[in-house]
């Protein structure tokens, strides 16, 4: 079955607010197993919501309508499915209700417009709004289905969690699922090339790559009758996928990011971290902090980004930093160095480069940067050259350092246990 969807709301098309609900509902609607060819945004009026209408029902069999269910007078997206449907609409009296008590409780006025949410288009469905006033609507007219849901992502999301996906499941004839092998150090082109027989026989499941900020990300779709075929379709193309590209592979969990990969793999160990930053200026701290349950590993972020701090902090010599300067291998080796001195994690990672825009007395190219990073005192250090402005710098600054975390501990890892 096909599904489509239609966005209203002006301020969508004014680029005043980012279409987030597109992404969820067609999201929803995919794995679900549903054909979703065509997406619409439309601004509030009357006759191009109809034309928008129209043209939908006319190539798919059911329409998703979003936003527009408001009180004010702007809102007509049910107004005008019922006007295109030809069907009139009663006042529902247990939403009226709903709608006084919701109004009473916030006591705040409530004004005659509020009512019109109220109104039920005749023979649908409707679906509670948990979340807001505004109710959602199904409605099954001549072999197409309309589906009517509220603007705002919570009450969007939680009723078609309630309602929506329970009712789309009883309609799909199938389902489609993907994974997602998500990897580093690798650009989009070289995946390509290097899955290029691959994504030239597929059919089903395909294969697309996307790159993601310093990352590639291959996602592998298939589509079967139920969950357990559709795996089954999936484990051999990811796990020739993952072979191919070893420790390039990170995650295939879609919740896991490079950053969370890397704290499991601390915790997993009982390895703790602490991270001395010159130009990425605390962003890979951060990175890192943005996991849920790094407090049991990480013990200390260090901004040490004057040459006087490397100095003061990391006890780096003067004369070091005027033979080799600060953006050089020898200053990250010796910043991790430095670090371990006041510091005993057991791993620790330093990242010292110039992100630009301009280059300095020094003449290093914006843009080098150098990454150190010692697991239980054995110091690595590699060189980056990244292009792109002071941001692109410092990020891909960040997501290196991550992944060489990563690769370091495995090593490591897997030392021990070869003695
Ligand atoms: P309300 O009762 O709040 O008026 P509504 O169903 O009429 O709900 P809209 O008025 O179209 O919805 O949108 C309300 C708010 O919901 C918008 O201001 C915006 O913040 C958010 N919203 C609407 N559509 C989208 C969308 N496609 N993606 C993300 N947010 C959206």
């Amino acid at each position: 079955m096909k599904v489509e969807f239609i966005f209203v709301g002006t301020e969508l098309l004014l680029g005043n607010i980012v279409n987030t609900n597109a992404f969820y509902l067609s999201n929803v609607c995919s794995s679900l197993g549903f054909v979703c060819y065509n997406q619409s945004v439309v601004g509030d009026n009357r006759e191009r919501i109809l034309e928008t209408i129209e043209m939908s029902a006319k190539r798919s069999d059911i329409i998703i309508l979003n936003g527009g269910l408001g009180p004010t007078e702007d809102d007509m997206t049910k107004e005008c499915v019922c006007e295109y449907l030809n069907i009139k609409m009663n006042m529902d009296e247990d939403t009226k209700k709903a709608i006084e008590a919701y109004f009473e409780k916030k006591n705040m006025p409530l004004c005659d417009s509020n009512y019109k949410q109220a109104l039920k288009p005749e023979g649908s469905m409707l679906l509670k709004n948990n979340n807001g006033t505004a109710p959602g609507f199904i409605i099954e007219k001549d072999g197409k289905i309309f589906i009517l849901l509220p603007g705002p992502p919570i009450e969007l999301e939680n009723m078609t969690k309630d309602y929506v996906i329970p009712y789309l499941k009883t309609k799909s004839d199938g389902v489609i699922n993907s994974v997602t092998v998500k990897m580093c150090g690798v650009c989009e082109s070289e995946v390509e090339n290097r899955l290029k027989d691959m994504i030239d026989r597929q059919t089903n499941p395909t294969i697309a790559t996307y790159c993601k900020e310093g990352e590639v990300h291959v996602r592998v779709t298939a589509k079967a009758e139920d969950e357990k075929s559709a795996n089954k379709l999936l484990r051999p193309i990811v796990k020739e996928i993952k072979s191919r590209f070893g420790v390039n592979v990170y995650s295939t969990d879609d919740e896991a990011t490079l950053e969370s990969s890397v704290v499991d793999l601390l915790v997993a160990n009982n390895l703790t971290v602490t991270t001395v930053e010159s130009c990425t200026g605390g962003l890979l701290a951060g990175r890192l902090i943005n996991v849920p349950g790094v407090s049991e590993v990480f013990k200390e972020g260090r901004i040490t980004y004057s040459n006087k701090s490397k100095r003061k902090t990391l006890g780096i010599k003067k004369r070091i930093i005027a033979e080799h300067t600060a953006v050089s291998a020898e200053v990250a080796e010796l910043m991790v160095k430095g670090a371990s001195a006041f510091n005993k994690a057991d791993v620790i990672v330093s990242v010292t480069g110039l992100a630009g825009p301009s280059s300095d007395s020094t003449n290093i190219p914006v843009g080098r940067v150098y990454i150190g990073c010692g697991v239980k005192g054995n110091v690595k250090v590699e060189e980056y050259n990244f292009a792109g402005n002071r941001e692109k710098v410092r990020a891909n600054a960040v997501t290196s350092a991550l992944f060489m975390m990563r690769r370091c501990i495995l090593e490591y890892l897997s030392e021990s246990v070869n003695g």
